[in-house]
């Protein structure tokens, strides 16, 4: 090869290096700008006190069809499952969270699941009869009886009438209601065996009479003390009213949840609009 021919094939070479480089580094120009455009979707998302980034895609989804809500709200709500039917994507209950435990259409406890120290509620707290359905662990039963006692002296009484319910008598009582309502109005009202709270031995429904009045307990004045003063025991209202498209429930005055004095005085004094699947997500399942 002569001279001029090998300062050709150099300056080819140069050439073609020079070009190869340009186009590698455009095309990973292109690369960073579309991952900057997929991580902005997710950044309001991100900023929320309880992104789940296994969960992105899902909030991205869901705002789309809920463009009226916040993305704090899009956040938990999807954390909750709400973005999918009820009784789908169905995941165990931690159990690990004692008084905190989570019960709801998207989280079950297992079958075999009875809660350690279950006691009786003394008869004086309770309605006459409807004795296979008394019990509570030992600290709800202890803060109901006190809770009740103090009820009855202000001449609000409130006496238990449904607690622990072990998952086949929950069993037994879905088959009924869906016997006589279908299955579409018995879910509305009656949890199925595994996803109802009465099987934690935290959830006790309640009436203001000792004959038992649990479905008219919300237009008494007994319920209007357990309002103000439920949280004082540890206790909350799990399904309220407006907010049937988060726990998905009718709204149930007579049912409370046992979460200890703490959290429920929490809940009543700072987030008295959440339901404790919101608060859950929001301050529990970190
Ligand atoms: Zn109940």
């Amino acid at each position: 090869m002569n001279k001029k021919k090998r300062v050709i094939a150099i300056s080819i070479l140069f050439i073609f290096i020079v070009l190869l480089v340009a186009i590698i580094t455009s095309f990973e120009n292109n690369l960073v700008a579309e991952e900057e455009v997929i991580e902005d979707r997710y950044t309001p998302f991100r900023n929320t006190s309880n992104f789940k980034n296994e969960n992105k895609e899902r909030y991205v989804a869901y705002y789309e069809n809920n463009k009226s809500l916040d993305y704090e709200d899009v956040v938990t709500y999807v954390n909750i499952g709400l973005d999918r039917e009820y009784y789908s994507y169905i995941s165990d209950s931690d159990i690990s969270k004692g008084n905190l435990i989570l019960v709801n259409k998207y989280i079950k406890l297992d079958q075999e699941y009875i809660p350690n120290n279950l006691e009786e509620i003394n008869s004086e707290y309770f309605i006459n009869g409807n004795n296979s359905v008394r019990m509570l662990v030992k600290e709800a039963k202890e803060q109901f009886e006190k809770m009740s006692s103090d009820s009855i002296k202000n001449n609000t009484p409130v006496y238990g009438q449904s607690a622990y319910r072990s998952y086949d008598q929950q069993q037994s009582l879905y088959d009924n209601a869906v016997e006589n309502y279908g299955d579409s109005v018995a879910d509305t009202d009656t949890a199925r065996p595994g996803h109802s709270e009465h099987q934690t031995g935290l959830a006790i429904d309640v009436s203001s009479t000792k004959s038992g009045n649990m479905l008219t307990f919300g237009n008494t004045l007994s319920y209007e003390w357990m309002i103000n003063n439920a949280h004082k025991y540890g206790f909350i209202l799990r399904y309220p009213k407006e907010k049937e498209n988060i726990h998905g429930y009718i709204n149930e005055p007579w049912h409370y949840r046992y979460v200890g004095v703490e959290i429920a005085t929490d809940m009543h004094d700072n987030y008295s609009d959440l339901t404790y699947d919101e608060y859950y997500y929001k301050f529990i399942d970190k």
